[in-house]
């Protein structure tokens, strides 16, 4: 069973409370500890579950909502860290260990999306997310290629990390944006207008307004955090346009459309990653360090925050 206590939360902006995202008694449940370091929580409505990334163990798990109950997904899993689904329900993993990003087929089998940009290994693919149109959009850095830790020790081929699209028709990988430190968690605006994307090595948010044809113009800071507590990893919005931020050691963040920090709910370990979900997408699912939290908000995560 699920253990909780009252959430420790900050609030730095009297909208943090008036627009529902903390409300009085929100706790903080601890859904299963034991990873090595967990990541990349996603929340599958049909199954009730939530499955996630335990990435030096190589191994995915999955949380039964009706039950509790964990049990192993797959192992090996290819060092994965990011998940996300497509419009079809599969599963889209960002395989660091393995260097590509694939796709789960309904039938078990696993298709390889993307492994190289120009004839040249990717990195060690960190996140996804899917835009209306069914393109994968992805983030490239390092971190599984730096240490045999949370992935497999190994030179940059690309030399840069970047974030690329597939294309759903041809599957082309294109390179969409550059110039990061580490590009990581990604996720398009409620109306796909733009694309944030979170820059862990430069400690903020960027985005980039999105034009007709999905190339992306140059991209400008939405949130910045200050000194090394707060670097970011996955983003996700909620309906009423606020963007949740997994910020490490200063847990997560909320900000207002117009950027400002609207409060920070405290997490008792590191923050690798946030996704919403449960029947009514107001479940927030935090990865931190060993550990699966969760909290039920006052807020209902967009459409595709899942
Ligand atoms: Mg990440």
């Amino acid at each position: 069973m699920a253990t909780g206590r009252p959430a420790l939360y900050e609030v730095l902006d009297d909208r943090f409370r008036t627009e529902k995202c903390a409300v009085g008694d929100l706790q903080l449940e601890t859904l299963h500890v034991g990873s090595r370091w967990a990541e990349g929580p996603l929340y599958v409505p049909a199954w009730r579950q939530l499955i996630w990334s335990d990435i030096p163990n190589d191994r995915m798990l999955r949380w039964d909502e009706a039950t509790g109950a964990v049990s192993l997904f797959r192992s090996p899993a290819g060092h994965s860290n990011g998940n996300t689904l497509d419009h079809q329900g599969r599963l889209i993993s960002c395989e660091q260990g393995n260097r590509r990003v694939t796709r789960t087929e309904h039938d078990g089998s696993i298709t390889v999306l993307a492994d190289r940009y120009r004839g040249k290994r990717l990195n060690s693919p960190n996140d996804s997310t899917v835009k209306s149109d069914g393109s994968i959009w992805f983030s490239d850095p390092d971190f599984g290629i730096t240490s045999d830790y949370e992935g497999v020790r190994g030179e940059s081929e690309i030399g840069a990390n970047n974030v690329y699209r597939i294309d759903p028709g041809s599957g082309e990988v294109r390179l969409v944006a550059d110039g990061f430190g580490a590009p990581n968690g990604l996720v398009f605006s409620l109306d796909e207008s733009e694309l944030y994307v979170s820059d862990t090595r430069a400690n903020q948010i960027r985005r980039f307004e999105v034009r007709p044809d999905g190339t992306l113009c140059d991209g400008e800071v939405f949130a910045e955090a200050k000194g090394t507590d707060g670097r970011f990893d996955n983003i996700r919005f909620d309906d009423q346009g606020h963007l949740w931020a997994a910020a490490m050691d200063d847990g997560v963040h909320c900000y207002a459309p117009d950027g400002t920090l609207l409060g920070r709910i405290l997490v008792p370990n590191t923050v690798s990653n946030i996704r919403f979900g449960g029947p009514r997408r107001n479940r927030l699912f935090i990865t931190a360090n060993d550990t699966l939290y969760s909290l039920v908000t006052g807020v209902t995560a967009a459409p595709r925050a899942l």
